[in-house]
């Protein structure tokens, strides 16, 4: 059993090996991953260590294999990441492009958006402007996880600068606010993959625990026009 097991954990650690090295030989200019800001257990009991790994390595990595694939040796190969995301948004014929290009913004985005410190309500200029635009930090709290736990599809939750007033929104699938010439500050996954290992179908506890625990106002200050 104690050998079988061995077996096993050294057969996966050569399928990563061989996975990451036909990763990286993919594209001449390749897009690379960056880095997670925090490790894979950073964020338990929260998000587990399980979640994180399979969200990070396997989902977030699997998008950016995709999108190195599809640039690789045409015209888009030298475009920055966000103007092949602004370029392929609304062209049917490069919705493959669209949804890898994208998800790969996203999901950078999104482990941004959360911190091992983070959850609860913002401090000075973030309050006033969370104040100004939805009553109070309870009226966020309301509107975002209306957002959030109302989105039918896959999808992501954001909370967004549009001039001096901040809005939620939620999209579908791949999309993204940066097509529309908006400017993100945070976002929440709420794509089943991010949470159903740990909370199963109880996505509205998922928002809950990113709310109280995980959200990163420092980040979201740092976006502030
Ligand atoms: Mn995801």
């Amino acid at each position: 059993m104690k050998n079988h097991t061995m077996f096993k954990s050294v057969s996966l650690a050569l399928v990563i090996v061989f996975t990451a090295t036909a990763f990286n030989a993919q594209a001449a200019r390749p897009f690379e991953l960056p880095p997670l800001p925090y490790d894979y257990d950073a964020l338990e009991p929260h998000i587990s260590s399980e979640v994180m790994k399979f969200h990070y390595f396997w989902h977030h990595k699997g998008y950016l294999h995709n999108l190195n694939n599809l640039v690789a040796d045409t015209e888009w190969e030298e475009m920055s990441l966000e103007d092949i995301i602004i370029e392929s948004a609304d062209n049917p014929d490069k919705q493959g492009l669209f949804n890898n290009a994208a998800q790969v913004w996203n999901h950078t985005f999104f482990w941004q958006s959360m911190h091992p410190e983070g959850g609860g309500a913002p401090e000075g200029d973030l309050l006033e402007m969370i104040e100004d635009s939805f009553g109070s930090y309870a009226g966020f709290r309301e509107e975002f996880t209306a957002a959030a736990v109302g989105e039918f599809a896959s999808g992501w939750a954001w909370l967004i600068q549009d001039g001096d007033e901040l809005l939620i929104t939620s999209t579908t699938d791949a999309e993204t606010p940066i097509t529309e010439g908006k400017t993100p500050l945070l976002t929440l996954d709420v794509w089943e993959h991010a949470y159903y290992l740990d909370y199963q179908n109880r996505r509205g506890d998922f928002v809950q625990v990113f709310l109280d625990y995980l959200i990163n106002w420092d980040f979201a200050e740092t976006r502030l026009q």
